[in-house]
């Protein structure tokens, strides 16, 4: 068996062992009763993103759609995307849903750094989130120095991601209300969306402001900082 088998069957047993007898009546009672998530969770597949550890979440509260880069196409472009949205809003009718984008995305690093490696269906994927890209340039509109030793390179490049990763999620939030599901429930007044980004290293939330269109901390205990 390969180490990486060797971990997932101990994972298994572990889940088995410890999880599922601490859960047993929720998971029973679920089975039963089916779901009612509270929220769709709509986030990268980047695994440094724990939905159910950010939200608190146990069995049956997150509804989740993972993506790598956390998108939602433009409507009529991804039946999967489409059909996930349509599931949770008009089936589930959940009341709330999460666009959740991260630090150090590899999705958004690689719309200004294309990865070298032969990936063009990701090449195609990603260009769903090009929007982003470009409104992030044009908010930090210095042109990067030649030098990637210079350390004003470096900041730049990481405030250029991190406004493009931000830009992303607001890219998403305006594209799910293009989704008749989420339109129609937005305008009933039994829906939120809310827009997310996770600082990663500092396990932090900046959550999008919708009037002003600006990111704040999402507890008023945090105050910004450095730091991914
Ligand atoms: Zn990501």
């Amino acid at each position: 068996m390969s180490d990486s088998s060797r971990v997932l069957r101990d994972g298994l047993e572990q889940f088995r062992s410890e999880h599922y007898p601490r859960l047993e009546d929720r998971f029973r009672r679920l089975a039963e009763e089916g779901q009612t998530p509270h929220t769709l969770f709509i986030g990268c597949s980047d695994s440094r993103v724990l939905p159910d550890l950010l939200a608190d979440a146990g069995p049956g509260e997150l509804f989740v759609l993972r993506n790598v880069g956390g998108l939602v196409p433009p409507r009529g472009s991804d039946p999967s995307v489409a059909a996930a949205v349509e599931y949770a809003v008009r089936i589930l009718e959940v009341p709330d849903i999460v666009v959740c984008g991260h630090s150090r995305c590899g999705a958004v690093q690689a719309l200004f750094d294309p990865p070298e490696v032969d990936t063009p269906e990701l090449g195609r994927w990603l260009e769903h989130a090009r929007p982003a890209a470009e409104r992030a340039r044009s908010r930090i509109p210095r042109a990067r120095s030649d030098d990637p030793d210079d350390p004003s390179t470096a900041a730049l490049d990481r405030e250029l991601l991190r406004e493009a990763e931000r830009q992303s999620v607001k890219l998403q939030v305006e594209r799910l209300q293009e989704h008749a599901p989420v339109r129609e429930a937005l305008a009933e007044n039994r829906l939120r969306v809310h827009g997310w980004h996770y600082r990663i290293g500092r396990g932090e939330v900046d959550v999008l402001d919708a009037a002003s269109g600006e990111f704040e901390p999402a507890l008023e205990e945090v105050r910004g900082g450095e730091g991914v």
